[in-house]
């Protein structure tokens, strides 16, 4: 630690994007405090796949590559997806990508968020005996640069000139260069900042479930777009799929209601049978869809990453995916600034990442408002557009490859 114990950065969060983040910090020398609220549950491979699962680009692998996690995910349960096929509920026309077309063995990963945060988490707390003893302000990792408190909280922020001091609930005082908000949605420091968090509301909710079907997957990740929204099935590794099912509120309730066999019944049919009948399916859980965008990133030495910064529509599977180019991209900048000699938290350098991530976050969230709300439409005029853009989309190879590759993080 720094002279006067000044830490480089303290983040609040060990979700996905937080624990990528003081991990990544950690490994390259910076003096970090990771603060979070609840201990992750562990992930063990004896209980059923999580209900809540995510489709990882190939550049979340990268990122996750880099910080030496990936391995153990991989080891752990994956989904691999090599074809996505993408068509309209009311107009012909269907979008279809390969990973063989990009020379790829995947598309990209379905995996359990559980998974994800349990496999960080375990890199940045390796002791589990330590781990047990969890006191805060305790070092977990062995001749490292990181403190873990754990179960912790951030009391009060003061947002410095030369530096941001917060204070936990049990009065611990940690005085950082720079403090990162990884602490999703409902980010309490941003709110502490005074940050505005707006958009809007789908009204809409996805349900989730796992579910068996008469016909294998064949790994590809699938999506109906209908009126009520999309409905996906994401290839699990055990053969099943994994649902996501964007429904207004008011027949998202209706979809829980119903019992098991009604409600497999109803989405083989949403579904267009295109796996055959849904032969069985697990317990369902449903999750309200927002579009939800920070007025801005950077507030002195502060700055918000993840779902604290940005909420989109999980329609294309992107929320943990930026998130994770939020990491990465944090990194690079710090990285920059220390090389060149610069106070790391100051609000010029921090602004860099800002204008990084946020133009491409506000363009993913637009984006995917624009094809939600235009494929939502059962205007049959509209409906015919759209088969003839997923139609046309899918015969130019040049605008296909874009749509993969911005999906895939490469651009
Ligand atoms: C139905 C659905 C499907 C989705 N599918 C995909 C997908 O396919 N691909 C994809 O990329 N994304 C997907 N997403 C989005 C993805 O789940 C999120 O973007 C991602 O989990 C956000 O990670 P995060 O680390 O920013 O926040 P979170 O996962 O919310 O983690 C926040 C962490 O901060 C901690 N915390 C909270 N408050 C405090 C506090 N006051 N102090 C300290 N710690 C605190 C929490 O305990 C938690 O550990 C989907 C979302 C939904 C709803």
């Amino acid at each position: 630690m720094s002279r006067r114990g000044e830490l480089d950065a303290i983040v609040v969060g060990a979700g996905a994007v937080g624990g990528a983040i003081a991990l990544a910090l950690a490994r390259d020398g910076f003096e970090v405090a990771l603060i979070e609220a609840r201990e992750p549950k562990p992930w063990r491979a004896e209980d059923d796949v999580d209900l809540r699962v995510v489709a990882l680009a190939p550049d979340a692998r990268d990122l996750l590559h880099d910080l030496g996690v990936w391995t153990s995910i991989a080891s752990a349960r994956i989904g691999p997806y090599r074809r996505m096929r993408v068509w309209d509920a009311l107009a012909p026309g269907e979008l279809a990508f390969d990973a063989a077309d990009r020379g790829e063995a995947a598309l990209g990963w379905i995996v359990e968020n559980k998974l994800i945060q349990h496999v960080l988490w375990s890199a940045l707390v390796p002791d589990r005996e330590d781990q047990k003893a969890a006191i805060p302000g305790r070092t977990f990792h062995k001749n490292s640069t990181l403190r873990v408190y754990c179960p912790a909280e951030i009391a009060e922020i003061d947002n410095g000139v030369n530096a941001v001091t917060a204070t936990l609930t049990d009065g611990t005082r940690l005085r950082a260069k720079l403090l990162v908000a990884a602490e999703g949605a409902e980010s309490s420091v941003r709110a502490k900042l005074g940050i505005a968090f707006e958009g809007g509301d789908y009204d809409q909710r996805a349900v989730v479930a796992h579910v068996a079907t008469e016909r294998a997957h064949e790994g590809t990740a699938w999506q109906r777009f209908q009126p009520g929204g999309p409905l996906a099935f994401l290839p699990l590794a055990d053969g099943r799929c994994s649902i996501v099912w964007s429904l207004p509120d008011a027949e998202a309730a209706r979809i829980l209601a119903l019992d098991d066999a009604a409600f497999r019944a109803e989405l083989g049919c949403a579904f267009d049978f295109r796996l055959g009948a849904v032969t069985a399916s697990t317990p369902r859980a449903a999750f309200p869809l927002r579009l939800r965008l920070a007025e801005k990133y950077v507030a002195g030495r502060c700055l918000l990453a993840g779902d604290a910064a940005h909420v989109v529509h999980p329609l294309a599977g992107q929320g943990m995916n930026l998130g994770f180019r939020d990491a990465r991209a944090l990194h690079a900048t710090l990285r920059a600034a220390r090389e060149r000699g610069s106070d790391i938290g100051a609000t010029h350098v921090l602004r860099r990442y800002e204008r990084e991530r946020r133009s491409e976050n506000t363009l993913a969230a637009q984006g995917l408002d624009a094809i939600e709300r235009a494929f939502g439409s059962a205007f049959m005029p509209l409906a015919v557009a759209r088969g003839a853009g997923l139609a046309a989309a899918n015969a130019i190879a040049p605008l296909r490859q874009a749509l993969a590759d911005t999906a895939a993080g490469r651009h």
